[in-house]
């Protein structure tokens, strides 16, 4: 249930808002949106008579209950785009198109410092990379841990990039808050409650990765568990999902950058290095995301791809990502124009 509040609610009747949901056995979180104030009531909360009782109380606006809704990653919440700030960069601003590069895993110094000055003579300010790595085989690469947290930021402190790394666990989650700009949850983990849970007490922007095959409404919710924890600011990630078809690692499914600009407030980005998996194809399908109206993409980058210890199939080589940057540029102008 979520509770609009009237904007010049006095304390004392928000009090009695919060009085009222906890006399039922309730619990009642204080949400605040960039331009309105809520209350979502944790528990089960759907007599038809204790709404109408809410509704008549002078600082509730609206008492919405839908099961399986999410409400404050919706428009209707907050009708304005959210702008999440992660170092310089203020992805979802209308007048910004954000590019995340770097590899797909640090694997050391020396290479994750030879991409970082790729991406930083590309004007780039979002450096990524993987610390801890969710690989499909356990025998794999699995990522140098905190070692690679360490190397990201020593990336930020000589390049000025800021840092978006993956948390696998609770346990990653709290390292990597501690040293990175923007926590990411991958596509594995998009319905990993409690870790989304912990993500929303974070004081750290979330990069959300769209679940393989999460459908639109199970992405939005899983947006909803982090801002409900009181974290409002969530960037979505559409990263491919799995279909029938071989021709490539996943679909990028771009109907779902407009249907999210039109039904939440939330920026959403687009990564297409995983949804195809294949360097050749990453941008033209980038192209597409920002011609779509993504606010951004995130792609892997590599100097020596055939090296990589892992995703090196689909890592841009250098000059193919200043070659996307400049394309990206010229087509997000051209959308800014039209739109
Ligand atoms: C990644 O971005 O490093 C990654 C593992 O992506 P995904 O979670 O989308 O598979
Ligand atoms: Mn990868």
């Amino acid at each position: 249930m979520l509770i609009a509040i009237h904007p010049k609610a006095s304390d004392k009747d928000l009090a009695n808002v919060v009085q009222a949901i906890e006399k039922m056995g309730l619990t009642a979180q204080l949400v605040l949106g960039n331009d309105r104030m809520a209350i979502v009531v944790k528990g089960d909360a759907k007599t038809e008579e204790f709404v109408k009782s809410l509704e008549l109380l002078p600082a509730v606006a609206e008492v919405t209950v839908a099961e399986q809704q999410w409400y404050l990653v919706g428009r209707k919440f907050c009708s304005s785009d959210t702008v999440v700030q992660v170092g310089q960069s203020r992805i979802g601003s209308r007048h910004e198109l954000a590019i995340i590069a770097g590899p797909c895993a640090v694997e050391s110094a020396e290479q994750t410092f030879a991409v970082a000055d790729v991406v930083a003579a590309c004007g780039i300010k979002l450096f990524r990379g993987g610390a801890y790595k969710p690989r499909t085989s356990p025998y794999t690469f699995q990522g140098l841990g905190l070692e690679g947290l360490r190397i990201l930021a020593e990336v930020r402190s000589r390049y000025g990039l800021a840092i978006v790394t993956e948390a696998m666990d609770e346990e990653s989650l709290e390292l990597v808050d501690e040293h990175a700009d923007m926590i990411q949850i991958g596509a594995r983990n998009m319905q990993n409650f409690s870790l989304l849970k912990k993500a929303g007490r974070s004081s750290k922007p979330i990069l959300l990765k769209r679940g393989m095959s999460a459908t639109l409404d199970e992405f939005l919710l899983a947006a909803e568990y982090i801002l409900a924890e009181g974290n409002p600011n969530v960037v979505l990630c559409e990263r491919g999902i799995r279909t029938f078809v071989n021709h490539s690692r996943n679909t990028l499914d771009l109907s779902v950058v407009p249907l999210i600009r039109r039904l939440s407030h939330l920026p959403i980005i687009v990564d297409p290095s995983h949804a195809c998996g294949i360097r050749e194809l990453v941008l033209p399908l980038a192209r597409a995301s920002v011609a779509v109206g993504a606010s951004g993409v995130m792609v892997e980058v590599h100097c020596n791809p055939q090296e990589a210890l892992s995703d090196g199939q689909q890592a841009l080589l250098p000059e193919m990502l200043a070659q996307m940057c400049t394309q990206l540029r010229a087509i997000h102008s051209a959308v800014l124009e039209k739109t």
